[in-house]
């Protein structure tokens, strides 16, 4: 297990590319945000512990029925994890995350009145929630300052020198030490799309990168 001071220790460089980062990804993802749909706190944390091992596409093609029949906690909150499944069918994992939904519905309703906490310990501790979907949910929807490290925030920040863990609490840490606290959430999406569209888990297209220049590529190995 790494040790406090081991987490705190950041590769060489990483603060001469953090802000050459940054530059290409607000010059080349402006807009970046989560690409899942939402229009309240509710369906976006419902969205969030859905998106789990599954892709935001899948998400998004089965949460307009599901939002349409439960619009609130209220409404999921009467619901049984059988009246959840069929309209989450289409979603791997389906049967955990209905458990879970209807779960965490009733507890929205039993301790904060059918709302989705302004609180971050109080988002981790709902069911299918975890520290990810706290940082996600919080931040697109009560601008709470964040980086949620997923596969690609993490993979993205190995490979570019500026973390050298795979534990995402400490990639986290690595990440807020070297950005703006107001890029944080920005920082979270672009890495994202940026991990989506050129730099694949496992075939980075370097030739096509912005930050071909001055990414150290780290654990990149040359294709054929
Ligand atoms: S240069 Fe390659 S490894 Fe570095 S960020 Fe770009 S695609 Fe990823």
């Amino acid at each position: 297990m790494s040790s406090p001071r081991r987490a705190s220790r950041l590769p060489a460089g990483a603060r001469t590319r953090a802000p050459q980062v940054l530059s290409v990804l607000q010059a080349t993802y402006p807009d970046a945000r989560t690409e899942l749909a939402f229009t309240t706190p509710f369906e976006l944390l419902v969205a969030t512990v859905l998106s789990a091992q599954a892709t935001d596409v899948s998400v998004n093609a089965a949460t307009p029925a599901l939002f349409a029949r439960y619009p609130d906690a209220h409404a999921m909150s009467a619901a049984t994890p059988e009246d959840i499944e069929p309209l989450i069918r289409s979603i791997g994992l389906y049967r955990g995350k209905a458990r879970n939904l209807a779960a965490l519905a009733r507890l929205l309703v039993e301790r904060h009145g059918g709302e989705v906490p302004n609180d971050f310990d109080a988002v981790v501790a709902l069911p299918g929630a975890g520290r990810k979907t706290a940082n996600v949910v919080l931040s697109n929807a009560y601008d709470y300052p964040a980086i949620a490290v997923d596969t690609h925030v993490g993979r993205l920040a190995r490979r570019l020198g500026l973390s050298t863990h795979t534990n995402p609490d400490h990639v986290e840490t690595d990440l807020q030490k070297l950005f703006p606290r107001d890029r944080w959430v920005f920082l979270h999406h672009a890495l994202i799309l940026h991990g989506r569209r050129v730099c694949h888990a496992r075939r980075p297209d370097c030739a096509a990168c912005d930050m071909a220049a001055f990414c150290p590529r780290v654990g990149v190995v040359a294709g054929p």
